[in-house]
């Protein structure tokens, strides 16, 4: 064996190669320069890169990379989800099953999560779909809605890592905040209902509705004219969590019926969302696209860093994705 070989895999041991999901946004030099400055001990590689020895992918961070590519690599150790939910990795069917999956989860995604939700529940609470309405009719429209946040109940459909942050932020603002998870957390600083009854429950207390669940077939629909019609008359909808948790038809009209007030959805059944959707021009509806909680880079690979430390120091990674749970 020549010495440059022998050289050539000394380096590789000691130096695992990160395949990373690049885009004009997220170049590969950038997410090197990262890692490098994060003191990681790793070669980063662009995961759609044809050229880069398979053997040596120890690691994967990644969003929606292609069918089938993350089963190439045999000696992958962990797969780093860019975002919160694993659902564009367990779509895949050649999704290899032993390998680990970490979920985003960082003090900047939550936080980020946590303002969008306040300001969904204070744009449902002021009623800014009107307001906007006005603006774009050229209309004074001076109207008074004779309550604070004070006076209204907030419902947050799971209260895990996103759900838990956007409580604690709503609840500091003023409103009054409860959650649904799937079991009793008499722990839980944030008020917690469980099972089917608990929903029930909670619809029925709850101003505006917020849906921030994972995604799994159990939870498809969960939100739908069932719950519409326990909730308070002019009640709002905020959906951050994943767009098939929504009955989209069921929304539109109970939102005709005036049952409902108004929704906001980060989130859609199809995204993006078409352009003849009614949503879009819904005068009740506020459609962002899919950007309640977006990570940086930077973030992004101090939590991938964090990651792969534990799993070279052999221990358990934290933020994993636990498939019997399905979330
Ligand atoms: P977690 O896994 O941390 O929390 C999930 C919560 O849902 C937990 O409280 C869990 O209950 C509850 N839950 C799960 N199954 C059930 C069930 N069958 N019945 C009742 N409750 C249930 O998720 P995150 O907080 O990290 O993420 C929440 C959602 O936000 C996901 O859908 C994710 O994809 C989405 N998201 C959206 C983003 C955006 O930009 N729009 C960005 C990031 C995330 P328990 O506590 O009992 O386990």
């Amino acid at each position: 064996m020549s010495n440059a070989k022998t050289t050539k895999q000394n380096e590789d041991q000691v130096q695992n190669i990160v395949a990373v999901t690049c885009n004009k946004f997220a170049p590969l030099a950038e997410w090197t320069r990262l890692f490098e400055a994060a003191g990681a001990n790793v070669r980063v590689v662009d995961i759609d890169d044809a050229s880069i020895e398979v053997e040596d992918v120890a690691y994967a961070l990644c969003f929606r990379p292609q069918p089938g590519r993350l089963a190439q690599f045999p000696n992958l150790q962990l797969i780093i989800s860019l975002g919160a939910g694993v659902d564009h990795l367990t779509a895949d069917p050649s999704l290899p099953d032993t390998v680990p999956i970490a979920r985003m989860s960082t003090d900047q995604t939550r936080d980020q999560m946590a303002d969008y939700v306040a300001w969904a529940c204070l744009s449902l609470l002021r009623d800014v779909p009107r307001m906007m309405q006005a603006q774009a009719e050229h209309q004074w429209d001076h109207f008074s809605i004779g309550r604070t946040a004070h006076d209204c109940r907030v419902g947050i459909l799971g209260l895990g890592a996103m759900g838990m942050s956007a409580a604690t932020c709503l609840e500091k603002i003023g409103f009054q905040v409860k959650g649904w998870a799937s079991r009793a957390r008499p722990e839980s600083a944030i008020a917690c209902l469980w099972g089917e009854e608990g929903l029930q429950q909670l619809a029925a207390q709850s101003d505006i509705l917020v849906c921030m669940l994972p995604s799994s077939p159990a939870l498809s629909g969960i939100v739908d004219q069932s719950l519409f019609a326990l909730m308070p008359r002019g009640a709002g909808i905020v959906n951050v969590a994943r767009g098939e948790h929504v009955v989209i038809p069921d929304l539109l009209a109970a939102l005709e019926t005036g049952q409902l007030g108004g929704a906001v959805l980060d989130v859609t059944p199809q995204e993006p969302l078409p352009a003849g959707d009614p949503l879009w021009d819904h005068p009740r509806v506020i459609v962002t696209p899919h950007l309640a909680s977006v990570v940086s880079m930077s973030a992004a690979v101090g939590h991938a860093h964090t990651l792969i430390g534990a799993v070279e120091r052999r221990e358990t990674p934290t933020h994993l994705f636990d498939r019997v749970k399905g979330y």
